[in-house]
């Protein structure tokens, strides 16, 4: 399957966590930006038409895309409709929301151009902790935005929620209360992470001073119980951090996750065509510079993906799935993972091979990447 993502750079301001290609900027270059990446949407399709005709789904994430008007929005969706991209046959086309900027008219002019989910970055519902990690929204223009969103469903529009966990401060209590009170809205797909920090973010700093600090020791009752309380709320934990009710699975994310091709715009934003991995330059300036010299391949990092790291790449994404890691395509390949090795995480618990399909159980889930990387010690042939 094909599909597009869209990064948006900016947000209203920077989370005390964040890590990612971000900037509070001031509005004049959201003009600027939106010129840019008309500029190299262009340029990319033209240079990978068969996305034009064959892209099934579109991630408009950041950053904050909703931090963009009406107008600015409209501008992305006739990028991608000069180009050809058909924005209402679609099978799923995100958009992400934060709380602060999910404003009735930006959620109305985004559904009448085709997006048909919402991603809401919710993050904690406990006031004290939005404020801790530096979100830019408080606890009832969280809920208002959700209520709105959720409204929409009657129209057909799918809702998504992230949280997180093991923030500084965060009992278990306090995420599984959020966690409750999310699945008892009418929502039908829930992400959550566990914080990783970043070492040069402002929380980061706190933490190597020592005023801040993250308790790893809550980590494992918050993930077990929020994942215990999804589950009896009917929602399938499909990858490692997203659970969706019957049918609401995320099919762009999981393109990713079964190795379809993708094309990114904007700053930092990834793609996987063919054989080929790249990204765009990550802070702003270098891709504007990047854009206006016409994208240029050569300067870009381009991965050329061979059979060793193509292997190691499967291992890593279906693992985490519900879909597990297929032994037997893997055996096609000349790949076999030794007995002793499946066997010692089956008696932990933490590993099950059903129909030659090995999937994560109970605490595997959190030692998911110790499994993998005993998995991948064991030499795939190239
Ligand atoms: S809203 Fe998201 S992207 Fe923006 S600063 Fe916060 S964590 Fe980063």
């Amino acid at each position: 399957m094909l599909s597009l993502y869209i990064h948006t750079p900016f947000c209203a301001k920077v989370c005390h966590y964040c890590d990612f290609s971000v900037l509070s900027a001031p509005e004049r270059l959201f003009e600027e930006y939106l010129i840019l990446l008309e500029k190299e949407i262009e340029i990319m399709l033209r240079r990978y038409p068969e996305f034009i005709d064959n892209t099934k789904t579109i991630y408009w994430g950041g950053g904050t895309p909703s931090i963009l008007k009406i107008e600015q929005q409209n501008k992305v969706f006739q990028a991608l409709e000069q180009q050809g991209i058909s924005l209402f046959s679609l099978l799923e086309f995100s958009m992400e929301f934060n709380p602060e900027s999910c404003f009735q008219d930006r959620v109305e002019n985004a559904m009448h151009h085709g997006v048909n989910r919402f991603s809401l970055g919710l993050q904690t519902f406990q006031e004290n902790l939005l404020l801790r990690i530096g979100r830019s929204h408080d606890v009832q223009t969280a809920k208002t935005a959700l209520e709105k969103l959720i409204s929409l469903k009657s129209e057909g529009i799918s809702v998504s929620g992230d949280l997180m966990f093991n923030l500084p401060g965060q009992t278990t209590e306090d995420f599984l209360s959020d966690v409750r009170f999310l699945a008892d809205q009418d929502v039908d797909h829930i992400s959550f992470y566990g914080l990783n920090v970043a070492p040069l973010t402002v929380l980061g700093k706190r933490i190597e001073r020592g005023s801040e600090k993250i308790d790893d020791i809550v980590y494992e009752p918050m993930y077990l119980g929020g994942v215990e309380i999804l589950t009896n709320a009917n929602f399938e934990r499909y990858e490692v951090s997203n659970f969706a009710k019957p049918n609401k699975q995320s099919l762009h994310n999981q393109n990713y996750w079964r190795g379809g091709s993708y094309l990114g715009f904007g700053p930092g934003a990834h793609s996987f065509v063919g054989s080929k991995r790249f990204n765009a330059p990550e802070k702003y300036a270098p891709w504007r510079q990047w854009v206006l010299e016409g994208c240029p391949e050569s300067k870009l990092n381009v991965d050329l993906i061979g059979k060793e790291e193509r292997l190691t790449e499967k291992i890593w994404l279906s693992l985490r799935t519900s879909d597990g890691l297929d032994l037997k395509a893997l055996e096609e390949e000349s790949v076999r993972i030794p007995e002793e090795v499946i066997q010692r995480w089956e008696s932990k618990e933490m590993l099950a091979c059903v129909d030659d399909h090995l999937h994560l159980q109970g605490r595997g889930w959190i030692f998911m990447d110790s499994i993998i990387e005993d998995f991948l010690i064991h030499n795939i042939p190239s």
